[in-house]
């Protein structure tokens, strides 16, 4: 049986062809439960051959776990440097965030060696709306200009929760300093509100990364993990669709994808995946959505469920002065 195609769009301006679906490796960094480094290669290298060529991570991720394993994954894969692309981030560590020039300066070198590459597609900063947003436009988007130019990175993006960060620093630095954003949570079934953004960011020529289609969890049948900062009531709903699409045999996690794949303003879709049947599942799921289109009717019921939580989202970071 041949490999199913995995659809390819253009990322903003950056003339880099992502699939649709890209490999978020924060599991890697056990933030979702155990996985043994053999399970993470061969996760990584089914995605690879499944075509995934994109690859997530960061230093924060299980406290430098995912980017080492990520490292091991992609270096087990022995095909040539720009068969994949790979983006990781700065400004967020395990013991908190730092987006001084100095920091992420030096973040870089570190994140390389544990990757175990000379230098990575995409380096963003971290969750900015933890930082401020004045230091990410004055300080770190310069800094990081700086390592593009020096190789470390081809090109510069920024991460968060709130969508209003995005506006503030795109509005503030120079056209074209910010290649890239990654928005989550904000582009699934109980979540949505990244489309409004979409025109905007299309005006500036930004790409858009949307991750966690399954929001963190919640839209899979073992549940969000403890840290999930959801509120009871949306948790509450969205157990609610999670035993309706297993009462119906629908699979929540494929129901949930696809919906998030099927924008195609979007670029890529970051799913965190943990193990070779979660690959396997999503890239079928892509497959049949490219075939078959969305399950409209399933989706019209979900909606109906979701409607009292529908774009609830939770804080994030520090008020902006
Ligand atoms: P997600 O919504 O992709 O959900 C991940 C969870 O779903 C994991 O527990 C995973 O094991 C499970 N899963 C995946 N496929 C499944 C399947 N077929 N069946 C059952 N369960 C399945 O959330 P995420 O991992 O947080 O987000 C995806 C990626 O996006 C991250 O790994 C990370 O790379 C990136 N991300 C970045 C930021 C940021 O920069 N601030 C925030 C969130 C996510």
């Amino acid at each position: 049986m041949s490999a199913p195609e995995i659809e390819v769009r253009t990322l903003g301006n950056t003339g880099l062809k992502v699939s649709c679906i890209g490999f978020g490796a924060s599991p890697l960094g056990q933030v979702f439960g155990p996985v043994s480094v053999d399970d993470a290669i061969s996760a990584v290298r089914v995605a690879f051959r499944g075509g995934i060529n994109f690859f997530d991570t960061s230093p924060y991720y299980g406290a430098t776990l995912s980017e080492k394993n990520l490292g091991k994954a992609l270096k087990a894969l022995n095909v040539p440097r720009n068969d994949y692309i790979v983006s990781t981030k700065c400004g967020r560590y395990k013991d908190g965030f730092d987006f001084s020039a100095e920091r992420v300066t030096k973040s870089i070198e570190e994140s390389l060696e544990r990757l175990q590459l000379d230098y990575v597609d995409i380096l963003q900063c971290h969750d900015i709306e933890f930082g401020s947003l004045d230091q990410i436009v004055n300080e770190t988007i310069p800094a990081l200009k700086k390592l593009k130019e020096a190789g470390k990175t081809r090109f510069i993006g920024i991460t968060g929760l709130p969508l209003e960060i995005f506006t503030y620093v795109l509005d503030r630095v120079p056209a074209g300093s910010v290649d890239v954003i990654l928005s989550y949570c904000h582009y699934g079934l109980n979540d949505s509100t990244l489309e409004e953004l979409l025109p905007y960011l299309k005006s500036k020529g930004v790409g858009v990364i949307s991750a966690s289609p399954l929001a963190m969890g919640l839209l899979t049948e073992s549940g969000p993990p403890e840290w999930h900062p959801a509120s009871p009531e949306l948790k509450n709903a969205c157990r609610k669709v999670v035993a309706y699409c297993k009462e119906k045999g629908k699979s929540i996690t494929k129901l949930a994808l696809q919906f998030s794949l099927s924008n195609p303003t979007i670029s890529t879709v970051l799913v965190g995946m943990n193990s070779v049947k979660q690959v396997e599942e999503n890239i079928d799921a892509a497959a049949e959505l490219a075939t078959f289109g969305k399950d409209e009717k399933t989706l019209l019921e979900i909606d109906y469920i979701l409607k009292p939580v529908k774009n609830q989202s939770w804080p994030s970071g520090i008020q902006q002065s």
